[in-house]
This record gives C-alpha cells, structure tokens and sequence, in this order.
C-alpha cells in the first residue's frame, strides 16, 4: 500500500525530506524497503503543508506517479514550511482512481493519510458507515476506502475529539467488523497523531526541535525508532507518546 510523513519542526524546504534524503518518499514510490503490500506506490500522490498566518494547509496532488510529474521538483525546492504532511499511493483493488483519491486528504486545518486497506469494502462496512450522516456519505472525496475512513475520523474532529482519540475512535469503528489494515496519520500543523494496524512506522525526533513520522526511515542511520503494531503515537517536537491500542471484540 501507499508510503506515507509528517514533520513538524523548524521551516525546510520540501525537498528535505520528500526528494533528497537516499530512500525518501520520492524513491519509495517506485523502491520502497518495507513494504509488504503492493510494489510500486505509483497511482498518485500528494503532499500538504502549513504557511505562514494561515491554519489551512495548502495541498499539492496528481494521479500519476511522483517521478513522472516535471513540476513537482521546482515546488520542492522552493516551498518551505515547518509542517507538513505527504504521501504516495497504491491504490487498493476496487477503489476509484484520480487526484482525489491521493492522499493527504484535508478539511478544517486537518490533513490525513491512510495506509492500508480495508479487506471488506464496501461490504463490512455498514455499521461504521451508519456513524456517519447521508450528506457525510455523499462527500466523500472519492469512492475509496481510505476517503470512507477520513469520514469517520473527521466525524470525530468535528465533533471535537483530539486527534489521537479521533484516530484510536476509528479504528475501533472499523477493526470489530474488518480485518483491514489501518496506519493512519493525521495532522493540524501543530500536533501529528499516527496509528500503527498492520504496516510499519518509525519517527525521528530532535527533542524541543523537529519530530519526522515515515512509513519506513530515509536512511541506514540509528536515529530511527520503529513503533510497535497496534500503537497510538501522538507526537509533537517536545514530546512522543505511545499508546497500546485494543484489540477489536470480534
Ligand atoms: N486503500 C488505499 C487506496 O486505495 C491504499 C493506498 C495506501 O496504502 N494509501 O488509496
């Protein structure tokens, strides 16, 4: 399935983390390390990130290959910001192709990224879908299942959870009826929450100064910390918490 990060730290260029590093995002599209789903993440792309004054991210997404979009690299060295969030997908068999089934996906301040799939869609779905309203349905960007998952954590933003709660909320929606897979990110700008469900995750953090969460590190270096499946992570500069998420009744 897709690669996705989010940092939160000092301003960078986008480059810094999504093109230059040896294994970034931008080589896991079409050589990626650890992943154990799918091969190649060349079904789109996409890439979010805060600016200066404005608490609405701006978003960049194509429903091609990243290595194939002439434009991108100029938007990565110009482009500077202190968060952001991207990804790089494979599409699941079954859902809709385009831009708007690219992650990340965005509403409010938020921006989202789903890795993994649901192995019951649409068919297990109907008791997390009967959380959401006929018009929460009807938006979705995308007939995928990642955009039906950021309905029903956004349904839970809205109606003010914090993020990790909103994140930990969905799986428990979904896991008691799909043996799905479900790394989720998500971040505001300020706080970045992630769930490891079946694919991997690993975070780089510089104390009181930048934290980057991947799908898998950019290097060999041991800066690297891998977090465990079935784990909440709530991150920001100063401070990493992990949480044990519970296994779903079934
Ligand atoms: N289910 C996701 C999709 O179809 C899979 C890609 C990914 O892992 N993000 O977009």
């Amino acid at each position: 399935m897709c690669r996705h990060l989010a940092y939160l730290g000092p301003p960078i260029a986008l480059r810094t983390v999504l093109t230059e590093p040896e294994h970034s995002l931008y080589r896991q599209s079409w050589a990626p390390r650890e992943q154990r789903h799918g091969t190649v993440n060349a079904d789109g792309f996409g890439v979010g990130w805060y600016a200066d004054r404005d608490p609405v991210p701006a978003r960049y997404r194509r429903e091609g290959p990243i290595w194939a979009d002439a434009s991108f690299p100029d938007l990565a060295r110009v482009i500077s910001t202190g968060a952001l969030l991207a990804a790089v997908r494979s599409a699941t068999e079954g859902g809709a192709a385009g831009e708007n089934a690219a992650a990340p996906f965005a509403a409010d301040r938020w921006l989202f990224s789903h890795n993994g799939a649901l192995t019951g869609w649409p068919g297990t779905l109907e008791p997390a879908a009967a959380r959401l309203s006929a018009a929460e349905l009807l938006s979705l960007d995308a007939r995928c299942d990642s955009a039906f998952v950021w309905a029903l954590a956004l349904h839970r933003l809205r109606a003010g959870e914090p993020p990790g709660d909103a994140l930990a909320g969905t799986i428990a929606d979904l896991a008691p009826h799909d043996r799905g897979r479900l790394n989720l990110l998500l971040t505001d700008g300020a706080v970045i929450a992630a769930t490891t469900w079946g694919d991997t995750l690993y975070y780089r953090h510089e104390p009181g100064r930048s934290v980057l969460v991947v799908s898998e590190p950019h290097d060999d270096e041991d800066t690297w910390v891998r977090v465990p499946d079935r784990t909440l992570l709530v991150a920001t500069p100063d401070e990493i918490q992990l949480t044990t998420l519970k296994e779903p009744n079934r």
